[in-house]
């Protein structure tokens, strides 16, 4: 029985999918990765584009690993929401920017806002709001340096819980953006009542808007409908100057993309920050 037990396991090693190990040998490193502090952030200068201002950074995670170097987000975001692991990620990865938005505050550099982003299973956690304001706190972070970008589709997951969520956090004075704006299915009436502060245009309707009536009218009807709520408007992966045009023809208040900068090291940001930020 032994035989065949052990038969049956070398079967199923064999047979099983690459794609399947792969998920379980990332997930292991991943937990490792978690207790190394093997996450690093880095900055992409947010331009108001009347000035050439830098007004914000978005921070953006990179798991640098001892054998496979530095590893982007889309490879193990998506395992680390299955685990669970990413409510630890999630962590670091705000104490890290609490912790630079001090800093750089401490070194007397133009003030400038740090968006996070946050993850489905973070928003989940009833008592979110809490747990960051303790992690500020701790740092000495002030709510008016940071931001938080959710995805539309995470907060329509449960719009009255998550307005609750969005309620606390505007209260505490965190800046509130929604993200991949126009690839979700938000009702527009569900909007009005999420107080967020800006809309971030999906780079999906970026990329060919110049070329394209389809994402040239959802762009420009974005604009014009986050004006009539109140909030500012992000464009992500703006790469040419066609699409910087465009997007400032009909409003656009804020463009983060390679155009400007692609996302920065810790120290490179901070140069950035010292040249170009606002005082
Ligand atoms: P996202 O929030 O939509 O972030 C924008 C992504 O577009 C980033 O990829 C950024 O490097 C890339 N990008 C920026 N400008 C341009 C451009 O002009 N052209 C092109 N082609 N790409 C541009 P990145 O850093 O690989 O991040 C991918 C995704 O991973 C992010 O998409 C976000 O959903 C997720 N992510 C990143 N950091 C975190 C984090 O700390 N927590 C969570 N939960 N998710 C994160
Ligand atoms: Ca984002
Ligand atoms: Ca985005
Ligand atoms: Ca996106």
């Amino acid at each position: 029985a032994k035989a065949a037990g052990r038969n049956t396991y070398q079967m199923f090693t064999r047979e099983m999918h690459t794609a399947a190990r792969q998920r379980l040998a990332i997930e292991n490193s991943l937990r490792s990765a978690v207790a190394n502090d093997e996450f690093v952030l880095h900055y992409q200068p947010q331009v108001d584009p009347a000035n050439g201002r830098l007004v914000g950074f978005e921070a953006l995670v990179r798991w640098q690993n001892p054998e496979n170097g530095l590893v982007f987000p889309d490879r193990f975001i998506p395992v680390a929401e299955e685990t669970g692991l990413i409510l630890e990620i999630g962590r670091q990865v705000f104490e890290k920017a609490c912790r630079q938005a001090a800093a750089w505050r401490e070194a007397g550099l133009p003030p400038v806002k740090i968006a996070v982003n946050l993850s489905a299973r973070q928003l989940r956690q009833p008592d979110l709001p809490e747990t960051l304001s303790a992690i500020m706190k701790s740092c000495g972070a002030d709510p008016g340096m940071m931001e938080l970008e959710m995805t539309e589709s995470m907060t329509m997951e449960r719009p009255v819980e998550s307005i609750r969520i969005l309620g606390a956090f505007k209260e505490m004075g965190i800046g509130l953006a929604i993200d991949d704006f126009g690839t979700g299915y938000s009702s527009l009436s569900y909007l009005k009542l999420f107080p967020v502060d800006k809309l971030k245009i999906d780079r999906s309707f970026v990329k060919d808007i110049e070329v394209d009536p389809d994402d040239a009218a959802i762009a420009s009807a974005t604009i014009a409908m986050a004006h009539t709520l109140g909030k500012k408007v992000v464009a992500e992966g703006v790469e040419t100057q066609a699409q910087l045009e465009f997007l400032v023809r009909h409003g656009c208040d804020i463009i983060q993309g390679y155009l400007f900068s692609k996302p920065l090291s810790a120290e490179e940001a901070e140069l950035y920050l010292s040249k170009r930020g606002e005082e």
